[in-house]
């Protein structure tokens, strides 16, 4: 059977686990955690990174920092994973469910304006399968109605919008290293920051409402209970595991991109007979191969074509079921306007094994079985 997903691993993990217990220091913010955090910095130009327990946890840290209200609304796709909508709801925000595009699957950003009224506080918005927003006008909207933009790119480490690295170009961005993503650190995430202006506040949610982080910098001379806040703060064993991939960074992107080419080149053929319809990258967008699916032509194809991999040794899946239309979702939340793509689109699309380390013949025998079951 071809997986569909095995977590990253590179075979320096457990050396790196063990420099950190010989530190003598497993706990947040050790030697690794800073490692990850600079490596962030460094390379994708965000001002601030900090690590979290999750990306469910960075974003609860980003609605910490928008500073939600009982009675704010939220702005957000339907087409997404709970935890986008989990961070604000724990904070009394109401959700406001806005369509998608067909294309990328991402929030259509036409229809944000429409469901603007004047209780929203946030828009956020989730680039999906790590392919961005249509971003400048997400934040002209913003800019405009003063709202804040919260970037769920739990699935966008390393992808950009005209040219621009993702989490940095609204307020707030949050990652997640879940085994699930194309870097991982078992369970983890981040958030990071566009500029300095709520860094402290930031480092005070996620260190239990203390200035520690001020006071390991020498900018305070004792750390004291601030304000509200929480435990963010992954163990470095977990970071370790995450700079072993971080450190080879190039070669997991190249193999997954491989094999995401593989596949779009493969389905070609596919999708010119009309019988499948592929990703589409705007051109504005540089993407980090984190997903690949097609869409079929209905709910019953999909259910004919996931049975018939499974049966030939091939792991494909689907997500996600609309928030809009699940319990919690009717519970929390309202759509604004009408819903044409986001229940459609969802029921036609299946995703196909994707990971660091998937070869070359088991790359081939997923596409001969998509193929063979066209035939
Ligand atoms: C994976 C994911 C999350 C949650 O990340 P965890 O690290 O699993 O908590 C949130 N939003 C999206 C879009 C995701 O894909």
């Amino acid at each position: 059977m071809i997986d569909f997903n095995h977590p990253p691993y590179t075979g320096k993990e457990f050396e790196y686990m063990k420099k950190a217990v010989d530190n003598h220091k497993i706990c947040g913010d050790g030697e690794f955690t800073k490692k990850c955090e600079q490596f962030m910095c460094d390379r994708f130009g965000y001002a601030a990174s900090y690590l979290a327990t999750s990306g469910t946890d960075a974003l609860e840290l980003a609605a910490l920092l928008c500073d939600i209200k009982p009675g704010d609304e939220v702005i957000l796709p339907s087409y997404t994973f709970c935890s986008t909508a989990d961070a604000f709801v724990l904070r009394g925000a109401k959700l406001v469910f806005v369509d998608i595009r067909p294309d990328t699957m991402n929030i259509d950003e036409t229809k944000i304006e429409d469901a603007i009224t004047d209780k929203t506080k946030v828009i956020a918005v989730v680039h999906y399968a790590g392919v961005a927003c249509e971003m400048d006008t997400i934040m002209d909207i913003a800019r405009r109605h003063h709202l804040i933009v919260v970037e769920d790119a739990a699935q966008a480490f390393g992808s950009t919008y005209k040219g621009r690295y993702l989490g940095g170009i609204g307020d707030f961005g949050c990652f997640s290293f879940h085994e699930t993503k194309n870097f991982s650190m078992g369970e983890g995430g981040a958030i990071v920051l566009p500029n300095l202006d709520n860094r402290d506040r930031c480092e005070i949610y996620r260190e239990k409402g203390t200035d520690r982080s001020r006071f390991f910098r020498g900018q305070v001379d004792k750390y004291t209970w601030q304000d509200y806040g929480s435990s963010y703060l992954p163990s470095d064993l977990n970071a370790a595991y995450l700079w072993a991939q971080l450190e080879v960074y190039s070669e997991i992107y190249n193999d997954r991109m491989q094999t995401w080419n593989s596949y779009n080149e493969a389905f070609r053929p596919l999708a010119d007979r009309g019988l499948v319809e592929q990703p589409v990258i705007p051109a504005e967008c540089g993407h980090n191969a984190h997903m690949y699916y097609l869409k079929l032509k209905d709910l019953e194809t999909r259910t004919r074509f996931i049975h018939y991999l499974h049966e030939h040794g091939v792991c494909a899946v689907f997500h996600y079921i609309p928030l809009h239309n699940s319990p919690a979702g009717r519970k929390f939340g309202r759509f604004s306007g009408e819903d044409v793509y986001t229940t459609k689109e969802s029921e036609r699309l299946v995703r196909l094994p994707l990971y660091y380390g998937l070869t070359d013949e088991q790359r081939e025998h997923v596409i001969e079985t998509v193929n063979d079951f066209f035939r």
